[in-house]
């Protein structure tokens, strides 16, 4: 994997350094974790707050230098746990979810940063902010004092995702944004190719989930 990543970045001409591998270890129990962690893998990703209070503490005291990401959508009244329990988190997507996670911060004087997530494919189903909002709700993210670590998508499934990618570090251009969390087991090469700087990796780092 760390070869992969390595070798994509060089074809795009860029510093393997910049893009973070997150390890997404959702449903897989600790002891599958472990061997990652006694690699010195360090950057992790959950999608359900409840999940990684289970599994994480325990992780933690033994490698308390792990950074923890959430990575699924986020209810507003978990906000406080998801500030005390996440080093990261990149599905902030709407004007009620912001509003929470600000009020978490100042309640836990702890500012955790914050990828918006943008609905890319214009999916009714999907979380994320529309393509049209977004200018306004980057100015909200920025008012309230939250961290913006960049700019989120899950790309519809089962199409073709790089003119989303594409699409997406248009969208960071335009916005004056670096970071960008795209990409996962299937596209994470593509992802690489057209700017990602932060992939989410589950299946092919851990194998299928049960
Ligand atoms: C599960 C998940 C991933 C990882 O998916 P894989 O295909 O297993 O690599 C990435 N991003 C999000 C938001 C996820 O929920």
């Amino acid at each position: 994997m760390r070869g992969k990543i390595a070798h994509t970045a060089k074809i795009a001409r860029r510093e393997n350094g910049d893009i973070t591998l997150i390890a997404v270890s959702k449903t897989h129990p600790a002891d599958r974790i472990v061997p990652l962690l006694e690699q010195g893998h360090r950057v992790f990703g959950e999608n359900r707050v409840q999940e990684a209070q289970e599994k994480w503490p325990d992780l933690r005291a033994k490698y308390p230098d792990v950074e923890l990401h959430l990575i699924g959508q986020l209810q507003s009244n978990k906000a406080d746990e998801a500030v005390a329990m996440f080093d990261v988190i990149h599905s902030l997507d709407r004007p009620s979810l912001l509003k929470a996670l600000a009020k978490a911060m100042d309640k836990a004087d702890r500012r955790v940063p914050c990828f918006v997530q943008v609905n890319i494919g214009d999916e009714y189903q999907k979380g994320g902010v529309a393509i049209g909002d977004l200018p306004d709700f980057l100015e909200k993210v920025r008012a309230a004092d939250i961290p913006l670590a960049g700019l989120m998508c899950i790309p519809p499934a089962k199409i073709e995702p790089a003119p989303f990618f594409a699409f997406m570090g248009k969208l960071a251009d335009a916005n004056g944004i670096s970071g960008l969390s795209m990409g996962m087991s299937g596209d994470y090469e593509t992802a690489i190719m057209l700017g990602a700087t932060h992939i989410r990796v589950g299946t092919a780092l851990f194998g299928a989930r049960g």
